[in-house]
C-alpha cells in the first residue's frame, strides 16, 4: 500500500489527512488590494507551470446503482485519464459505511485488483488529477472524505474557484478550522455551516456562495450527488445501465468517452447551474442558480477533451474537423503536405487536409510512453525536449512544402522546436497553422496556463513570432471561424478568456495578467 492514502470506514481516517499542509501564515489566498480584487493563483498552478503544453486539472466519475461500484468508477477513469496523470482516487458507499483511496500515478497502476477489492458499495465517486511539479503530492490528491456536520461527505470536482479567498476568510470568523488548502474543502466547510435543515439544501446554498469553474461529484453514505457551476465551465454528462429487473445505474462523468467503457447510454449534460441527486428512490435535480451567462470552455473542443466525447451538446471531433476547414478556408497556402502534431492537431488536419485538396500525412510520430516513467534530472529532459516525444518521417516531409498543423502556441519554445525538426527532416517550407486564435491571457477556471509574461502571444505580434519559432509562415484561426466550429444545433454561450482577456467572472488574478513590457 506504499503511496496510497486509504481513509476506510468511519473513526479509520488515516492520519495523513490530517498533516495535509496548512497555510500557515493566516493569509488568504485571495487578496483585495487598493479595491482591486486580487487573487492569488492556488499553490502550483500558474507559478510552477513548467512544459510549453496547456493542462487540465481534472476528470471525474460517479456511479449509483452497480453491484462493483468500484471497478466501475475505475474503468470510467481509465477513460478519463488523459485529464489528469499525476494522481488518481476512488471511494465507495455501501450504504452505512464510505471507504476512500487514492494515489499517485496512473488509474492502472493504483487500482490493481486487491486494491479495488477494499473498496466495495454499490456507489462510488472518483477523480483523476493533473498537478504541476510543486503539487504533485498524494495530499492533494481527491476524492475528499471529511466528516461534516450534515455527515461523511466525500467530494471531487473539476475546476477552480476564484472567490476562494473570500468565501474562506468568512468561514473562518465563524470558527471553521481547515485542514487543507484545496477547494473541495471550502465547499464542504460550506455545506457543514449551512443552517439549511436537508443535505440538499445545503448544498444548493453552499453551491450558491462560490464562484468560479466547477464540475462537482459528491457522496454520502445512501447517495450521489452532481453539479455544475452555473455559467457551466467544465462539462459533465450524466449516463445510463439499464439493469433488467433492477434499477438503473446512473453514472455522471465529465466526458462522454467513459460511458462508452462502461456500456452506458448518453442521456443528458448535467446543466449550468444544476444539481442532481440519485437516490435508491430515483433521480431528482433542482436549479440552484439561473440567469448567468453560459461561459463554456472553448478550449476543451480545442484540446482537451478526446474527440469521441460529446462536449456542450456537440461531438469534439465534429468541432475540430471544422477548426481545420476553416483555417483552411482562412489561411490556406500553396504547398505539398498536410502533417498533425500530433495526437491533437490530427483531425483538425484532416479536415484542412480535405478542404485544400491536400495529401494528410503522418509526417511526426509521437512516442506514447514518455512521461512519468522517463526519469531523468529536469534540465536533462527538456534539453531531449520535444525529440523525445516526437520523430520526423523523413520520406514522408523532404523536399515538400510542408503545412504543420497545430492546437496552440504557449510559450514558442516547443513550437521553435517542432519547426526546426521539420525542417531539419528536409522540407523546403515550414508553414505553420494553428486551429484556435492566439493565447492572450491565462486561464482561472481550472487550466494551468503560465501567466501573460510567458505567452508568446501577449507580448509579440503574429510576425513577431513566425520569426521567433522560424517558420516560413504562420497563421491562427479566428475566434469568430471557432465560435463558428463549436456551435451545434443548441446555442452554446463559451468562454473565450484565453484569446480575448474578457473573463466571465469578476476574479481574476491581477499579476497574472500584466503583460511582459509591465514588469520591466
Ligand atoms: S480562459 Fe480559456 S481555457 Fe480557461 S475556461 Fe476560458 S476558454 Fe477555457
Amino acid at each position: 500500500m506504499s503511496g496510497l492514502l486509504f481513509q476506510g470506514v468511519e473513526g479509520e481516517v488515516d492520519a495523513s489527512e490530517s498533516l495535509w499542509p496548512v497555510k500557515g501564515t493566516g493569509l488568504s489566498p485571495y487578496i483585495q488590494v487598493a479595491g482591486i480584487q486580487r487573487a492569488l493563483a492556488p499553490e502550483g498552478n500558474t507559478s510552477s507551470f513548467k512544459s510549453d503544453t496547456l493542462h487540465e486539472e481534472c476528470g471525474v466519475i460517479a456511479i449509483h446503482g452497480h453491484p462493483d461500484a468500484a471497478r466501475q468508477a475505475y474503468l470510467g477513469l481509465y477513460a478519463l485519464q488523459h485529464r489528469g496523470q499525476e494522481s488518481a482516487g476512488i471511494a465507495t458507499a455501501d450504504g452505512q459505511h464510505l471507504a476512500n483511496i487514492k494515489g499517485m500515478g496512473l488509474v492502472s497502476e493504483i487500482f490493481t485488483d486487491d486494491v479495488l477489492a477494499k473498496l466495495t458499495g454499490p456507489m462510488a465517486i472518483g477523480h483523476t488529477r493533473y498537478s504541476t511539479t510543486g503539487d504533485s503530492a498524494l495530499l492533494n490528491a481527491q476524492p475528499i472524505r471529511v466528516e461534516s456536520t450534515k455527515g461523511l461527505i466525500a467530494i471531487a470536482h473539476n475546476g477552480n474557484l476564484v472567490n476562494l479567498g473570500n468565501v474562506r476568510s468568512r468561514l473562518e470568523r465563524d470558527g471553521a478550522y481547515f485542514q487543507t488548502t484545496s477547494d473541495s474543502e471550502i465547499i464542504v466547510q460550506l455545506i457543514a455551516h449551512s443552517r439549511a435543515a436537508t443535505l440538499v439544501d445545503a448544498i444548493a446554498d453552499s453551491l450558491r456562495q462560490i464562484d468560479g469553474a466547477f464540475s462537482i461529484v459528491m457522496m454520502t453514505r445512501d447517495r450521489i450527488f452532481a453539479a455544475r457551476d452555473p455559467r457551466g465551465f467544465r462539462p459533465l454528462s450524466m449516463g445510463r445501465i439499464k439493469n433488467p429487473g433492477a434499477p438503473d445505474t446512473i453514472i455522471f462523468a465529465s466526458e462522454t468517452c467513459a460511458f462508452d467503457l462502461l456500456r452506458a447510454t448518453y442521456e443528458r449534460d448535467v446543466l449550468p447551474g444544476e444539481l442532481v441527486m440519485v437516490t435508491e428512490d430515483g433521480v431528482t435535480s433542482r436549479q440552484y442558480s439561473t440567469g448567468l451567462q453560459q461561459s463554456s470552455c472553448i478550449f476543451e473542443h480545442v484540446y482537451f477533451a478526446r474527440p469521441d466525447s460529446r462536449i456542450f451538446g456537440r461531438w469534439v471531433q465534429e468541432s475540430r474537423d471544422q477548426m481545420g476547414r476553416q483555417l483552411a478556408r482562412e489561411s490556406a497556402v500553396p504547398a505539398d503536405v498536410v502533417v498533425p502534431v500530433p495526437d491533437s492537431g490530427v483531425t483538425a488536419a484532416l479536415g484542412y487536409a480535405e478542404e485544400a485538396h491536400l495529401p494528410f500525412r503522418l509526417g511526426l510520430i509521437r512516442n506514447h510512453y514518455v512521461g512519468r516513467t522517463f526519469i531523468e534530472p529536469e534540465q536533462r529532459v527538456r534539453d531531449f525536449g520535444v525529440r523525445l516525444k516526437l520523430n520526423p518521417v523523413r520520406n514522408l516531409l523532404e523536399g515538400k512544402r510542408v503545412v504543420l498543423i497545430d492546437d496552440s502556441i504557449i510559450r514558442g519554445t516547443t513550437s521553435r522546436k517542432i519547426v526546426r525538426m521539420v525542417r531539419g527532416a528536409g522540407a523546403k517550407e515550414v508553414h505553420l497553422r494553428i486551429s484556435c486564435p492566439p493565447t492572450i491571457s491565462p486561464c482561472f477556471y481550472g487550466v494551468d496556463t503560465p501567466s501573460k509574461r510567458e505567452l508568446i502571444a501577449a507580448n509579440k505580434s503574429i510576425e513577431e513570432i513566425c520569426r521567433f519559432i522560424e517558420a516560413d509562415s504562420l497563421a491562427y484561426l479566428s475566434l469568430d471561424g471557432l465560435l463558428q466550429c463549436c456551435q451545434g444545433e443548441e446555442h452554446t454561450g463559451y468562454c473565450t478568456a484565453c484569446y480575448t482577456g474578457n473573463y466571465p467572472t469578476e476574479w481574476v488574478d491581477v499579476d497574472a495578467i500584466l503583460p511582459a513590457t509591465a514588469s520591466v
